[in-house]
C-alpha cells in the first residue's frame, strides 16, 4: 500500500520505530539519573553507563506482580467510573461515514471522587496512609506497568481493528508505521471509546496523584512542604482539572478527530504524560527547594499570564465553532471558507494561528521555575513542549493546507505569525 496522501509523518516507519524506543528507553534514564546526590547524579555524571548498569535491576527486577494488578485497577476502576458516575452525554464531530459517536462526559467527576477518596483514606489513617509511600518504593515498577499496559492496548488496537470494519485512520500497509500512529481512528469496546477515555483519564489523573505522593515523600524526609513543591502540584493539578472540566473540547482536537489510537498516544497518554510531566515534583521531592514569597509572586504571574492566554484562546475558539452567533462573539471578523467552516482572523486567533501553544508553553515555565536552577531535569518539560508544540503546529498547518486550501492561504496572509506574534 502506498503512504497517505500527506505523505509518511514522524519520519515515516523508521522514524516510528525509533520513537517506540526512544520514549521507553528516555523515561527509565530519567528514573535512575536522578538521585538525593543530585540531578543527575554526580555518579551519573561521572560514568552514566557503569552508573545506570550499577542501579538495574534487571528485567524480573522492572517488574512487579502486584504493581500491574494495581494499575490494571487503576485503568478498569476509572472505566466503571465512566459508565456509573453521574454525568452529560454528547456528540463528536461528524465522521468521514457521516455517523457523530456519542461520548458520555464525567472526567472531572472521575478526577474529584479519586481525590476525595485519596484525601479520606489519608486523613483516615492520621496522614500516614501508605499508598503514598507505595508509589514512591514502586516508581520504577509502576513505570513498567504503564508501558506494558499501553503497549498490550495498542496491539488490541491495532488487531481488532481488521475484525470490527471501525473507520481507520491509517492503513499504509506498514505495520510499524501504522501500529506506531494508530490503525483505527475511534476503537471502542461497545460504547466505550478506548481513544477518548485514554487521552484524558487514566493518565491525566494519575500524573496529579503522583504529584501528591511525591509531596508525601518530600514531607516524610525532608520535614516539610515547599513552597515550590505546593506551587507544582498546585499548577498540575489545574491543569488536569481544567483539561476534564473542558472534556467535550477535546473530541475536536487533531488526536481525536485525525490521528489513530496506536502506540503514539496509547504511551505517550498512558505512560510518556503522567511520568515525565511530574518530573518535576520528583525532583523536588528529592531536593526541596523554597521560592520564598519574591518567587512565589514572580511563578503565580508567570502562570497566571500563560493561562489567560491558554484558556481564552481555547475558550474563544471552543465558543465561536460551538456557538458562532453568540453575542459576545460579534466583533469576531472571520472567513468563510468552501469547506462550511469560518475561521477566526481577529480575537485571539487573529495574534497568532496558535496563540494558545504560546500560553500552554508559558504555563510550562511556571512549571519548571520552582525547580530552581540546580539540575536540568526539572527544565526537561520547558524544553520538550517547545518541541512538541512547534511540530504540532506544522503537522496541524499541514492538515489544515489540505482542508481549506487557498482559503487557509487567505488566513496565513492576514495572521502570519505561527505561535508568538512578530517572532515565529
Ligand atoms: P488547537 O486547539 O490548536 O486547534 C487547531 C484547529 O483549530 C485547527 O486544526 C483548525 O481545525 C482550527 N482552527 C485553526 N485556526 C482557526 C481559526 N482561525 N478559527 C477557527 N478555528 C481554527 O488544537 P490542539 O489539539 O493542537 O490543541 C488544543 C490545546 O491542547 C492547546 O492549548 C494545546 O496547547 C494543548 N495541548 C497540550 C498538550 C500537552 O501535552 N500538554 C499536547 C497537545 C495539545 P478545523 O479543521 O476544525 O478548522
Amino acid at each position: 500500500m502506498p503512504p497517505p496522501p500527506h505523505g509518511y509523518e514522524f519520519g515515516g516507519p523508521l522514524g516510528a520505530f525509533a520513537i517506540s524506543l526512544l520514549v521507553p528507553t528516555v523515561t527509565y534514564i530519567f528514573y535512575f539519573v536522578c538521585s538525593e546526590d543530585g540531578c543527575p547524579s554526580s555518579s551519573f555524571l561521572r560514568d552514566p553507563v557503569g552508573n545506570i548498569a550499577s542501579k538495574w535491576p534487571g528485567l524480573l527486577g522492572v517488574f512487579d506482580w502486584d504493581v500491574m494488578m494495581h494499575y490494571c485497577l487503576w485503568y478498569f476502576g476509572l472505566a466503571v467510573m465512566y459508565f456509573v458516575l453521574p454525568g452529560k452525554t454528547g456528540e463528536g464531530v461528524v465522521l468521514s461515514n457521516g455517523k457523530r459517536l456519542k461520548y458520555r462526559f464525567n472526567g472531572c467527576t472521575s478526577l474529584l471522587t479519586v481525590v476525595a477518596y485519596c484525601g479520606f483514606m489519608t486523613y483516615r489513617e492520621g496522614f500516614q496512609w501508605q499508598f503514598w509511600a507505595y508509589i514512591w518504593d514502586n516508581y520504577l515498577q509502576l513505570i513498567t506497568a504503564t508501558f506494558i499496559f499501553s503497549v498490550s492496548l495498542a496491539f488490541y488496537c491495532y488487531i481488532s481493528s481488521f475484525f470490527t470494519g471501525e473507520l481507520l485512520a491509517n492503513d499504509t500497509g506498514n505495520v510499524i508505521y501504522d501500529w506506531f500512529l494508530g490503525r483505527p481512528l475511534n476503537p471502542r469496546i461497545g460504547s466505550f471509546d478506548i481513544k477518548v477515555f485514554s487521552e484524558l483519564r487514566p493518565g491525566i489523573i494519575l500524573w496529579p496523584i503522583l504529584n501528591f505522593a511525591f509531596m508525601a515523600h518530600q514531607y516524610n524526609t525532608h520535614g516539610k512542604v515547599t513552597d515550590s513543591m505546593i506551587l507544582v502540584n498546585v499548577f498540575q493539578f489545574w491543569y488536569a482539572y481544567d483539561a476534564l472540566h473542558n472534556e467535550p473540547a477535546v473530541l475536536t482536537t487533531m488526536d481525536v478527530t485525525t490521528d489513530g489510537f496506536g502506540f503514539m498516544l496509547s504511551c505517550g497518554d498512558l505512560m510518556w504524560l503522567p511520568i515525565n510531566y511530574s518530573l518535576q515534583c520528583r525532583y523536588l521531592a528529592m531536593h526541596p527547594f523554597e521560592l520564598g514569597p519574591l518567587g512565589v509572586a514572580g511563578v503565580l504571574a508567570v502562570q497566571g499570564l500563560g493561562y489567560w492566554i491558554f484558556r481564552s484562546a481555547n475558550g474563544q475558539k471552543h465558543e465561536f465553532r460551538t456557538n458562532p452567533n453568540d453575542p459576545k462573539l460579534a466583533h469576531i471578523k472571520y472567513i468563510e471558507t468552501k469547506s462550511g467552516s469560518r475561521l477566526m482572523i481577529t480575537g485571539w486567533w487573529g495574534i497568532a494561528r496558535h496563540i494558545n501553544y504560546l500560553g500552554d508553553w508559558i504555563m510550562a515555565w511556571a512549571w519548571c521555575l520552582p525547580t530552581g536552577y540546580r539540575g536540568p531535569l526539572g527544565y526537561f518539560y520547558v524544553v520538550y513542549f517547545a518541541i512538541l508544540l512547534i511540530h504540532r503546529e506544522r503537522r496541524d498547518e499541514a492538515k489544515c493546507k489540505l482542508k481549506y486550501g487557498a482559503d487557509w492561504k487567505k488566513y496565513t496572509d492576514v495572521v502570519p505569525s505561527r505561535i508568538v506574534p512578530g517572532i515565529y
